[in-house]
């Protein structure tokens, strides 16, 4: 019960509500590297991330290209269903393993008719979710690798609550859009100013603070958006 209740939109749920959608959730553990939905594929199923990482990733001519969105215990994957489109626009990995919510597309859209609640609550955090694939989009075309990614770090620190989390160069390469070299080289002095601790695709953040100051301002704003979201 309360791992379920670690996922931020459905603790925003009346209890009423959510109690009336717990049979249909189910934990599922989700695996660092597992593709959930790949581009066109039919949505089966939405996730909600208690302690998991989704990463959203678009594709160029076949070959993984860039992380456009960040999932975590704040949102949902999936809501393409809520705006009336069943397929994914988009690949859906695994970026940190751990437990979410599962529950089957048909339920979902019954429930989500119903429930003004919960159509508030998605509705809300698609908002902040296009927000944040939109500044991503600036974000990779005008922000330095090594700016990204102490934001990229900070956002996924915010999401799984720890200061050590496990990502590989290859994943750190495919969010930023970049080739491992340059990821190294991001990485390499993030940890020399002693902002971070990398060692294997082990990442301790050593000094948040500081680690903020040197995020590009993209952090803070999508962020705000997260947390100021008038309810
Ligand atoms: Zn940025």
């Amino acid at each position: 019960m309360a791992i379920t209740r670690g996922n931020s939109l459905l603790a925003a749920l009346p209890d009423k509500e959510y109690q009336k959608l717990l049979p249909s959730l189910e934990p599922v553990s989700l695996t660092f590297g597992e593709t959930i939905y790949d581009p066109g594929a039919q949505i089966r199923h939405v996730y909600f991330p208690t302690d998991s990482l989704i990463s959203l990733l678009t594709l160029v001519e076949g070959h993984l290209a860039l992380e456009v969105g960040l999932i975590g215990r704040e949102g949902m994957l999936g809501v393409s269903l809520a705006l009336g489109i069943n397929v994914s626009p988009v690949r859906a990995i695994v970026q940190g393993t751990g437990i979410a919510q599962r529950m089957k597309a048909s339920r979902f859209l019954l429930e989500f008719k119903r429930s003004a609640a919960m159509q508030r609550e998605i509705f809300r955090y698609t908002h902040t979710l296009m927000a944040q694939v939109t500044q991503t989009a600036a974000c990779n075309r005008f922000h330095v690798v090594e700016a990204r990614l102490a934001r990229w770090l900070l956002m996924t620190r915010d999401r799984v609550q720890s200061e050590t989390f496990r990502l590989t160069q290859e994943f750190l390469a495919h969010m930023l859009g970049v080739r491992r070299v340059g990821v190294t080289k991001a990485a390499s002095a993030l940890q020399r100013q002693g902002l971070i601790r990398y060692s294997r695709g082990n990442i301790t953040i050593i000094d948040g603070k500081r680690l903020e100051a040197a995020a590009c301002p993209c952090y803070e704003i999508v962020k705000d958006m997260h947390d100021g979201a008038p309810g």
